[in-house]
């Protein structure tokens, strides 16, 4: 959860990183390229120490007891590998395709089915409660933690100070820590056992601070809200009532895989085009397996690998997942995995696995040779997000290409 979805970029943005499973595709985007200088931790300790007795004023002025500002910020260090991890994930680039092999491993929809058939009395009392089916429920739980076995054992307290600290983004991290002082102040846990992965996601549904205050829930009635011991039930129920609260709509899918027909104008493809299902379906677009689309209210065409991947139809829902995590390639695993363990069969399209994804500094000079060339990018910073995917169709259209939006290697070609 994160939630922190501050910043969109699609499919293989950079990204990455919670020690989850599987390194997730952005989620928390890094000013990349930021090298590492030298790293001196006693040094860095001293400076932290220093930047905490400041911060210890600020958070006590928020209304944090002196007790909890005693148990949390005593003694901590600076954490050298924290600050590493936070410069080098948009490093990270993965294709949608390699992605959802792990995101959809056939181990992940077992172990999913297995998890279900264990928790199903308590995941059908979330459906109940929260109208969020329970097959989406474990799979934002097998995608974040698989299913509760990789929750993470960094001090968050810890990290997060050391993120704020650190200062490439600390306003947001001083507003995490902050928020996780006052889940210690809430009396929900102690700071020992307030772990997680390394840039403060925490429990089984890998929560930020912040969506925990905003979005946990005590489900099992202990009155404590638990998300970070091996009962998954307050976690679960966490993760639901916030795609209930930013609008899940019950019975509706994420999305489906469509087939496109021949001659299908490219350019109504892409999240920011959204038409009634009705109008897709007198295009001619039908569902992966022929049949005529479901309406399910506005609709958008994505494709995420390009023109010759799979493409989907995406409704309302897409955006709650979003909500999670910005990446389409998140997104499209959460939904995908739960069809898996409602029984569904694997995307029937394939992938194009010849293209490799491109690298940040490739993205970086896509971009500038983009805006150079008159399809302004609005920025250059490596990130692949909605207006790099605009600048893209408009060259594509201005060569006659196929205006599928993917920034391929093939694209970075004809700009040099
Ligand atoms: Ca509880």
């Amino acid at each position: 959860m994160r939630i922190i979805h501050h910043l969109i970029v699609w499919c293989f943005g950079a990204g990455a990183a919670f020690a989850a499973p599987i390194d997730q595709p952005t989620r928390f985007l890094g000013q990349a390229g930021a090298s590492m200088t030298d790293i001196t931790t006693v040094a860095d300790t001293q400076g932290l120490q220093r930047w905490i007795a400041d911060f210890r004023r600020r958070a006590a002025a928020t209304g944090i007891s002196g007790t909890v500002l005693d148990q949390a910020l005593t003694g901590l260090s600076y954490d050298a590998d924290v600050v590493r991890r936070d410069r080098n994930q948009s490093e990270f680039t993965k294709t949608i395709w390699d992605y959802l092999d792990s995101a959809a491993s056939d181990a992940r929809v077992e172990n999913g089915k297995v998890a279900l058939n264990k928790h199903a009395g308590v995941l059908q009392k979330i459906e109940n409660r929260y109208g969020v089916e329970k097959e989406i429920v474990a799979a934002i739980w097998g995608l974040e933690s698989a299913y509760g076995t990789f929750r993470g054992s960094v001090p968050t307290i810890q990290s997060l100070a050391t993120l704020a600290y650190d200062g490439r983004r600390a306003a947001f991290f001083e507003g995490e820590l902050l928020a996780a002082l006052k889940i210690l102040q809430s009396g929900d846990t102690v700071a020992a056992k307030m772990q997680g992965s390394w840039a403060g996601a925490m429990g089984h549904t890998q929560f930020m601070p912040t969506s925990y205050l905003a979005y946990a829930v005590d489900f099992d009635g202990d009155g404590k809200r638990n998300i970070w011991g091996d009962d998954p039930t307050d976690a679960l129920a966490s993760a639901a009532a916030y795609l209930a609260g930013f609008g899940w709509r019950k019975g509706m899918p994420w999305g489906l895989e469509i087939t496109l027909p021949d001659g299908f104008d490219y350019d109504l493809s892409g999240e920011r085009v959204k038409k009634p299902v009705a109008e897709w379906q007198a295009m001619g677009i039908r569902t992966a397996q022929g049949k005529d689309l479901s309406d399910h209210g506005a609709a958008s065409v994505l494709l995420p690998g390009g023109a010759r991947g799979a493409a989907f139809l995406i409704f309302a829902n897409f955006q709650v997942i979003e909500r999670y995590n910005t990446a389409d390639a998140y997104v499209i695993a959460v939904g995908h995995l739960a069809d898996r363990l409602r029984g569904a069969a694997p995307f029937k399209a394939a992938w194009p696995r010849d293209l490799r994804a491109l690298s940040f500094d490739e993205r970086i000079e896509m971009q500038e040779r983009l805006t150079k060339s008159g399809f302004d990018t609005l920025g250059v910073d490596g990130k692949i997000g909605p207006n790099t995917i605009a600048a893209v169709k408009a060259f594509q259209r201005a060569k006659g290409l196929v205006s599928d939006g993917y920034p391929s290697l093939d694209i970075l070609g004809r700009l040099r």
